[in-house]
């Protein structure tokens, strides 16, 4: 074990580099070159149907555009897969998992039910206490993981301080699908894991998931990274940035003739704080960056500032 700092940039190669994404990426580098760390690349491309090579391609080109740089190559999820799959047969041998058989029609019934009650799904636990033999032999089944009945989950957060789930919220999570493929939550943690991850920081949109990622850390005696979870960018007015606000892509703003130094200074800005420096240097944003000056709340891109911002480089 080395004390080493290291953090990850984790996008998903769906579509086009979005702006918030390019600026967790910013924040996980920054984090990483302020400790003497370094930040890796891992392209999250187990979705077979919709990732993209034009999407990889969109993703390390903007990096590269942003002089965001990680070490050595990307690391791609989907190369991972056997390794995620033993970890979830090795939980299930430990009876830290179970196979669940319950049919779409029960668990829509589930869905049903909750939603009557006003309360988000919760899949009750039917196959997690059943002897083997109630198996139905030949039947799919999905394996989940078996998270805590009661208390509460702590998620440490850099950012909001320390953010509570109640235990009956988060059911026992899907960690194997029927058609024996990782899923998403187990996928990350095995992988953050082993690349050795001791920072993590992503949207605020993730929070939920890392409630639910600390069941696989316990259930496997894994040391937890640290965790920061980051507002999203809003539009001006408010709302969740998208289309309608204007550019969303880094590869849009680089069109427009926006220097890389401008979007990385805004952007940074939009979303941390170091006293009322407007504009610093990549140099001094490595020097300056810590947690403290993250903002709690989201922030709303202003676009005149931006382009005041651009006219200032
Ligand atoms: N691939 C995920 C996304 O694009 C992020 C995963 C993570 O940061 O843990 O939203």
């Amino acid at each position: 074990m080395t004390d080493k700092v290291i953090t990850r940039f984790a996008p998903s190669p769906t579509g086009f580099l979005h702006i918030g994404n390019a600026r967790t990426a910013l924040f996980n580098w920054a984090l990483a070159k302020s400790m003497g760390g370094e930040m890796l690349l891992r392209i999250e491309d187990t979705d077979r149907e919709r990732s993209t090579d034009e999407a990889i391609a969109a993703i390390i080109s903007g990096m590269d555009w942003l002089g965001l740089d990680y070490a050595g190559d990307p690391i791609y999820q989907s190369k991972n897969i056997d390794r995620h799959t033993e970890v979830a047969l090795q939980l299930l041998a430990e009876g830290k998992a179970y196979k669940c058989y319950a049919t779409p029609e029960e668990l829509t019934e589930m869905r049903e039910k909750a939603k009557a009650e006003g309360r988000p799904m919760v899949y009750d636990r039917r196959w997690r206490d059943r002897p083997e033999g109630d198996a139905p032999v030949g039947a799919p089944y999905v394996v989940r993981v078996k998270a805590p009945t009661e208390g509460q989950i702590v998620v440490h957060d850099k950012v909001q301080g320390d953010v509570t789930f109640k235990a009956e919220n988060l059911d026992d999570f899907v960690i194997l699908r029927s058609d024996g493929t990782p899923t998403y939550l187990l996928a990350v943690v095995v992988d953050d894991h082993d690349m050795g991850v001791t920072h993590i920081m992503r949207g605020d949109d993730h929070l939920v998931n890392s409630a639910r990622q600390i069941t696989i850390y316990n259930s496997m005696g894994w040391d937890i990274p640290v965790m920061a979870h980051t507002p999203l960018i809003h539009g001006p007015d408010g709302a969740k940035l998208s289309k309608r606000h204007g550019a969303l892509g880094v590869e849009d703003y680089r069109r427009m003739g926006y220097l890389p130094e401008t979007i990385r200074n805004y952007f940074a800005r939009l979303g941390w704080a170091h006293g009322d420096d407007e504009i610093f240097s990549s140099d001094q944003f490595v020097e300056w960056f810590s947690f403290a000056g993250l903002n709690k709340g989201a922030s709303r891109i202003d676009f005149a500032k931006l382009e005041n911002m651009n006219a200032h480089y």
